[in-house]
């Protein structure tokens, strides 16, 4: 779909640092991240809602999510915990209307530091987002996480 940031990072025509790619989805480091080592899980057709995936499609999101999340537990990153989290239309804070799963880490005691991340989303936008150079190191280790877990 033209002028879709996540259709254009699907084609390479836009950069953006990967973890895991493979016929139906993509995962790549979320460039404002409410939290480090915060993924996003998408969709490779194009489509807004999670209705408009085929049954496989959804499926597959999720499973893919939560090896990602697996993956990420195995990081240097360590999170406590994970959202697992789909916006699905502009009020429920779909700010790209292209379906993606959230894998968030959180951390036991970081509420502050996460609600920092959400209103500090504008200062984020303003510098360009996280450097490229920590997101490629935290996609490189949840490639290798992902590499050392079992089928
Ligand atoms: P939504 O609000 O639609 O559920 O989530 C969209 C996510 O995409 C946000 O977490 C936002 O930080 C992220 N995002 C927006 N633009 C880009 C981009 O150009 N590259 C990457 N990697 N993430 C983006
Ligand atoms: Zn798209």
């Amino acid at each position: 779909m033209k002028n879709c940031i996540f259709c254009a990072i699907a084609a390479r025509e836009a950069e953006a640092s990967l973890v895991y790619e493979d016929a139906l989805c993509l995962a790549f480091m979320d460039l404002f991240p409410m939290r480090p080592g915060h993924i996003l899980v998408v969709n490779k057709r194009h489509a807004q809602f999670v209705h408009q995936l085929t049954a496989a499609e959804r499926a597959h999101l999720l499973e893919t999510g939560s090896r990602i999340g697996q993956a990420l537990r195995a990081t240097s990153l360590k999170p406590s915990a994970l959202h697992f989290n789909i916006n699905d239309g502009k009020a429920a804070h779909q700010t790209v209307p292209h379906v993606h799963l959230h894998v968030l880490p959180r951390y036991d005691g970081d509420v502050l530091a996460f609600v920092g991340g959400i209103f500090g989303k504008p200062v984020q936008l303003l510098r360009g987002g996280t450097r490229r150079e920590q997101l490629e190191r935290q996609a490189s280790e949840v490639r290798e996480a992902l590499r050392r877990l079992p089928e």
